[in-house]
Order: C-alpha cells, then structure tokens, then sequence
C-alpha cells in the first residue's frame, strides 16, 4: 500500500530570499494520524501550501499516494482535503450550498452531491443547520463546517492547518473527537499546530519543524518517552 505522503529533500525559497524549507524529508504512511509541530514562522505553511500546490517548491519531490506533483498533480490534488486556518467560505451561502458547490468543483455530480451533503453533515452535526446562512453559525461550527466541505470530494488525505487555534479548550476537545473518529474510518489526517498536547492527545507520529528543518520525525511514544528522559536529565543537574 502507497504511503499517503512521501516528500524527498523539499526546499523553498521564497522571492525574498527567505529560506523557509531547507531540505525536508518526510513519509506519512496511509491511515497515520501525524502533527507537524513547531513555532511560528518554521515552515510548516509553506509545507502544507506545496503539498496542496497553493504554493510552487523550489526544489524536491512531493508523493501523493504515489502520485507524483510534477507528473500527476490533478490526481494528487483530487486526494487531498485542505482545511485552512482562515474561515475562506461565503458568509452569505447556506451551509448546503457551500458544500454541494465545493463537490462540484471536484466535479462530483449534484445528485451525487446532494446525497454526500447529507452525509458529511450529519456527521459534522450539521445537518439541522444546513439551511442557515454560514454566517449565523457558532465559532465551532463554521471549523466543523470547514471540515465537511474539505470531505466532499471524498479524500483519502485530510490536512489541517492549525485547526484549533485561538479556540477554546471546550471546542478544541470537541474538534479532537471529531478527528479521531474520522481517522478512526480511515482517513489519514496531517494537522500542524503549535500545541505539543494537542499533538499528543491526537497523533501516532509527529514531525518537529524549526527553520526550515525537520529536527525530529518519530513516534508520539518515542518524542515523549524522550522528553521525560531529557526532563529527568535535567532534574538531576
Ligand atoms: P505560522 O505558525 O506562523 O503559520 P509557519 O510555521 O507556518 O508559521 P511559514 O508561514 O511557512 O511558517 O513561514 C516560513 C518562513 O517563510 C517565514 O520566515 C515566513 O516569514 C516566510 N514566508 C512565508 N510566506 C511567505 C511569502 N509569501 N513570501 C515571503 N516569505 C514568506
């Protein structure tokens, strides 16, 4: 089975001459749940925007399930839900329409479109809502709407990025179920985020970015079995 990201040697210069990927080496095999973690300004953005192709690469290779950016990138794209930081839907659209128009533009049919809506908004528990306006909707339920619209075209490789910030610990928890059980029927997740304890609560593996570099790609066990190493250590000087 393909992995569901593989990324060789990933470099990025921006036309200002930043640095802001040097060299990243990355797998993320099929059904991972797997944080990208690190402080502002690391890359992580800049790694999720190439992944989605918002943003051209320098040098390096991108691999999504198996299918090649340079050579294959509609089927790549077509595997890939995004759901990006800023609320970027129509205020003024139902919650019905901002999904069924996202399938459309994956070209889903709308009778095919209309019968996902149902689905992937009952699942967000949405489904009562999906008349409203989006802009009547509560903090919480504009992300969870996010994330149905990222589902519609049905991807395998869901990528969020920092899904929960600025929210409360309540909804963040709520966010947290959400995922897990979305991983849980299969669907890799990739989630950056600044929030060491949300990696743990969510993540089998995580990546630790600092500029530009990938320092850490392990195990959530490994990372934290180390820290208390490395805390111990330094309790004991
Ligand atoms: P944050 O957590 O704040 O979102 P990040 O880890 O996502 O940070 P990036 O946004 O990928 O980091 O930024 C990496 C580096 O690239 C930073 O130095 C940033 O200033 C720079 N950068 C990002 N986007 C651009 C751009 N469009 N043009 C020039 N430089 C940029």
């Amino acid at each position: 089975m393909a992995n569901a990201l593989e990324i060789e040697n990933l470099e990025k210069v921006y036309g200002t001459g930043i640095k802001a990927l040097r060299g990243i080496d990355l797998k993320v095999e099929n059904g991972d749940f797997y944080a990208l973690l690190g402080p502002n300004g690391a890359g992580k953005s800049t790694t999720i925007g190439i992944i989605t192709s918002l943003v051209n690469k320098t040098s390096g290779k991108v691999k999504v399930f198996d299918y090649d950016l340079d050579t294959d990138l509609e089927k790549a794209k077509q595997q890939i839900g995004l759901v990006p930081q800023e609320f970027n839907f129509n205020p003024f659209e139902t919650v019905q329409q901002i999904v069924v128009n996202q399938a459309g533009y994956y070209g889903v049919p709308r009778k095919e479109a209309l019968k996902r809506s149902e689905k992937y908004l009952k699942q967000s528990n949405l489904w009562e809502k999906r008349n409203e306006r989006a802009r009547m909707l509560s903090g919480g339920m504009k992300r969870r709407l996010m994330i149905a619209r990222a589902l519609m075209h049905e991807p395998r490789l869901l990528i969020l990025d920092e899904p929960t910030a600025g929210v409360d610990i309540e909804l963040r928890r709520e966010m947290w179920t959400f995922l897990r059980e979305l991983n849980e029927n299969g669907t890799t997740i990739i989630l950056t985020t600044h929030y060491l304890e949300e990696a743990e609560m969510l993540c089998r593996h995580i990546g630790i970015i600092q500029s530009g570099e990938l320092i850490e790609n392990t195990s959530m066990k490994n990372l934290l079995s180390k820290l208390q190493f490395e805390t111990f250590i330094l309790d004991l000087s």
